[in-house]
């Protein structure tokens, strides 16, 4: 089983709560995307279904740690969100499918476990759905819920189960994890700062170009100071992005809108995008200024939630952006 990055002693705690048979039939696992949340719960569904367990934690040799680690337990369930272009959820034909699962009795192992990857990504009648399982749950299933935004949930859900935070990382775990995958130095400096303390992220931005994803928004925001941003450049830029997803997008504007506060408060807090400094230092924007446009970027993340045309909202975001810094 792959290694866990940081979180040492939520695990510590978690595997004890196993040693000793308290683990809870319901349980949260709470933080953000890419931060070792399934990893982690893996690791605890396989040291919950494991033959020799070691103070809670996987043997890894036995049949139970092999067939855990090949996804092929016939005790672990994973639910996770279908992807259709624009939505992403759990529908209820899911969680109906689990349940007459998790009904039967374990076949391997003392008990079986049920991750639900994403949940708050379940719609009200699948959500619904689960409660009834939770409420009354078999009394030999465990049930893992991993999410990203533990508001979402029912109120119903989260009274139900038992929370477990799981922390942003910080850089320097991110950067060295990036090493040891053999990524180089300067570039895992890089991307663990702008990685926001998600080692998933980290590693989406290795593969999608993040770097440059950064670079891209620094260089708008630079020509806009000098006032070198044209039109051209705009509609150019629109066609550009205008084959791009809209994830990609959003996290254009959230780069933009980092090295927007990074600009306005580099004095007063620790900046996301310490290693731009010498450059952000050389980008004078009035604070009034600066908190338009980060109200903007934050309009138009809102936006992208709608079915407006990507190329159309990029190219109206740059005009805006611009008049702002321009206007008098
Ligand atoms: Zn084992």
């Amino acid at each position: 089983m792959k290694n866990l990055i940081g979180h040492e002693a939520t695990l510590a705690y978690l595997q004890k709560n196993i040693a000793q048979g308290k683990f809870p039939h319901a349980v949260i696992f709470s933080g953000e995307e890419g931060v070792g949340k399934r990893l982690a719960a893996e690791i605890c569904v396989a040291g919950l279904l494991c033959e020799n367990p070691v103070d809670g934690s996987p043997c890894g040799v036995c049949e139970s740690c092999r067939l855990v680690a090949a996804r092929s337990h016939p005790d672990f369930y994973v639910v996770e969100a279908e992807a259709t272009k624009t939505t992403r959820n759990i529908k209820i034909g899911q969680i109906r499918e689990m349940q007459s699962e998790a009904a039967l009795r374990p076949i391997n192992s003392a008990r079986r476990v049920v991750i639900i990857d994403g949940a708050e990504l379940m719609n009200n009648a699948a959500a619904n759905c689960l409660l009834k399982t939770i409420e009354e749950p078999p009394s030999q299933t465990i049930f893992i819920l991993l999410t990203a935004s533990r508001s979402s949930l029912l109120m119903t859900i989260r009274s139900r189960c038992m929370t477990v935070h799981f922390d942003k990382l910080k850089p320097a775990q991110i950067r060295d994890a990036l090493i040891t995958q053999g990524v180089d130095v300067q570039e895992a400096e890089r991307l663990s700062v702008i990685a926001d303390g998600s080692f998933g992220r980290a590693l989406k931005l290795k593969d999608s170009g993040g770097a440059q994803l950064r670079e891209m928004a620094l260089d708008t925001l630079e020509k806009i100071c000098r006032a070198e941003l044209s039109n051209e450049d705009i509609f150019k830029t629109g066609a550009e992005m205008s084959d791009w997803s809209r994830d990609k997008f959003a996290d254009f504007l959230t780069h933009v809108q980092k090295i927007l506060r990074d600009i306005c408060f580099a004095e007063v807090l620790e900046p996301y995008n310490s290693d731009l400094m010498p450059r952000l230092s050389k980008i004078k924007i009035p604070e009034r200024k600066n908190f338009l446009m980060i109200e903007t970027g934050a309009k138009y993340h809102k936006r992208l939630k709608s079915n407006a045309n990507l190329r159309l909202l990029a190219e109206s975001y740059f005009m805006q952006i611009r008049k702002i810094y321009h206007r008098g």
